[in-house]
């Protein structure tokens, strides 16, 4: 790693990027093409490619946009689809972001923190769903530190449902640590770990931020960085879409990208770009700044996935069902189902309560629902956590992703986890739809080089046994 630790800086240059916005506007059509004949030889794009593309006015081409994106995340990631559930630790917050229902004025709220039995019941209900992979979410508040957040890690990692169910990757959002809590989050098996940069427009960032350690925008820009010392090497970064002029933030995102992997060898293995949810207590969630509307949201996605074709790309539940079947196709290859956003959600029937919950979510379907409909649309749905487990993260995975080996890995793995999936799980309509899919994709393996090796563990994933991948 090169990057110097006693002198952090500032590397969003807002002036490179406000140029590279200013140079493309109204771009000619051979323009776009160009880039979009560029993009499909899936090497990536630059911030002046994408600044195109984000200029480009005309319908019509941004039609040609999303056939391009769908072309490169279909030839990358093939019909497979990465499943998590986000899990609300606590709601206990000391900052105070004006677009977020947890903040510390909130007095509307009512504020919970899970006890270790009570995360237990939760992660109970997400096993016995078939869940495989969480994402744990935390308040930042003085009482609970990286060991406290470690101790929850590894409460979840040791629940066991009786249904064969178990947490095989622990994700954590959660406000920046220094090296020694990522030193400590990784002690205890942390997957990826996320935090989003919000805007990555300083005066927008002072002026939403108001109170407490979220204020300080360096400490947390240079968040991937400490981690990555600490040894983590799997790291989401992302932008709430909404604050700021969403061309600046992509662009910002793009350049945060690209510094991260020049300063530590290895870039993002996620993004994410929620867009504002109306949430308790917030005026600006409700009407925030910067509109976007779903076909600026398409086109931000479609952007993404032609400028970082093998960086994952992550979709929450803040969108509608509709939305995000657009969104798959368009380069989505991470999404969260079935979520709920507040402490103590999955155990309690009555999921809708604003009182407690983060913000609003758009697809209140149930994680069997998204499957069924995944399956009939050809979707093989994926819990799959073989290259976490294998080492194969950082650089190692992003090696094999660029070397295209990836298919050889994630495709039957995936399809190991959906045949464990419907055999513990799924209902009789999933499971039809299912075993279609599972079938017509199982004979696509004959001839890969991981063949007989797949073979082999389906036939032992059939026969009982469990969490087995290449
Ligand atoms: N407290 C930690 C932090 O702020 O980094 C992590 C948890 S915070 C609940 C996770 C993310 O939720 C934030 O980074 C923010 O992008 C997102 N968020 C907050 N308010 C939101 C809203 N109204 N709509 C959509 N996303 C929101
Ligand atoms: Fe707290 Fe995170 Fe919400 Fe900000 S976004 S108020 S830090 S939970």
């Amino acid at each position: 790693m090169t990057y110097d630790f006693e002198n952090p800086q500032d590397f969003i240059d807002a002036e490179k990027i406000w140029n590279h916005i200013e140079k493309a506007q109204s771009p000619a059509p051979e323009q776009v093409r160009e880039v979009l004949a560029k993009a499909l030889e899936m090497k990536g794009l630059g911030l002046d490619d994408a600044a195109v593309l984000l200029a480009c006015e005309d319908t019509d081409l941004d039609e040609e946009l999303f056939e391009t994106a769908k072309k490169v995340k279909e030839s990358i990631y093939g019909n497979r689809m990465v499943l998590f559930a986000p899990l609300y630790i606590t709601n206990e917050c000391s900052n105070c972001c004006t677009y977020c229902a947890f903040n510390a004025t909130n007095n509307e709220l009512i504020r919970r923190t899970l006890n270790p039995d009570e995360i237990r019941q939760e992660v109970t209900a997400l096993e016995d769903l078939g869940h495989k992979r969480l994402l744990l979410v935390y308040g930042e508040h003085p009482r609970f530190g990286a060991e406290w957040m470690k101790e929850t890690m590894e409460t979840v990692y040791a629940t066991m449902s009786e249904k064969s169910g178990q947490i095989r990757r622990v994700n954590v959002n959660c406000a920046p640590l220094d090296v020694e809590g990522f030193r400590t989050l990784a002690s205890a098996g942390i997957g990826t770990y996320q935090c989003f940069q919000e805007t990555y427009h300083r005066e927008t960032y002072a002026k939403y931020h108001i109170k407490g350690k979220k204020r300080d925008f360096l400490y947390r820009l240079h968040v991937f960085h400490r981690a990555m010392k600490a040894g983590i090497e799997d790291v989401g970064m992302g932008a709430l879409f909404g604050l700021f002029d969403h061309r600046f933030e992509l662009l910002a995102l793009l350049s945060h990208a690209q510094q991260l992997e020049a300063d530590c060898g290895v870039g993002p293995h996620t993004l994410s770009f929620p867009r504002i949810e109306p949430a308790l207590g917030s005026e600006l969630a409700s009407n925030p700044p910067d509109v976007i509307t779903d076909h600026r949201f398409k086109k931000i996605v479609a952007i993404m996935r032609l400028a970082v074709p093998y960086t994952g790309l992550i979709l929450s539940t803040r969108e509608s069902a509709e939305m995000r079947r657009e969104l798959m196709e368009l380069g989505v290859s991470q999404m969260s189902a079935g979520s709920r956003t507040y402490p103590g959600a999955y155990s309690d029937p009555e999921y809708d309560r604003p009182e407690v919950q983060q913000f609003c979510i758009g697809d209140n379907r149930s994680l069997e629902d998204v499957i069924l409909e995944m399956a009939q649309n050809g979707y093989i749905p994926s819990w799959c956590t073989a290259c976490y487990r294998k080492g194969r993260t950082g650089d190692h995975f992003m090696t094999l992703a660029k070397k295209g080996f990836i298919q050889e890995f994630c495709i039957p793995n995936a399809l190991l986890t959906f045949r464990e999936y419907l055999t513990d799980y799924a209902g009789p309509e999933t499971k039809k739809a299912g075993e279609a899919v599972l079938a017509k994709s199982a004979g696509m393996m004959a001839g890969r080089k991981c063949a007989a090796e797949f073979s082999e563990l389906l036939k032992r994933v059939e026969a009982g046994e469990r969490d087995l991948y290449i």
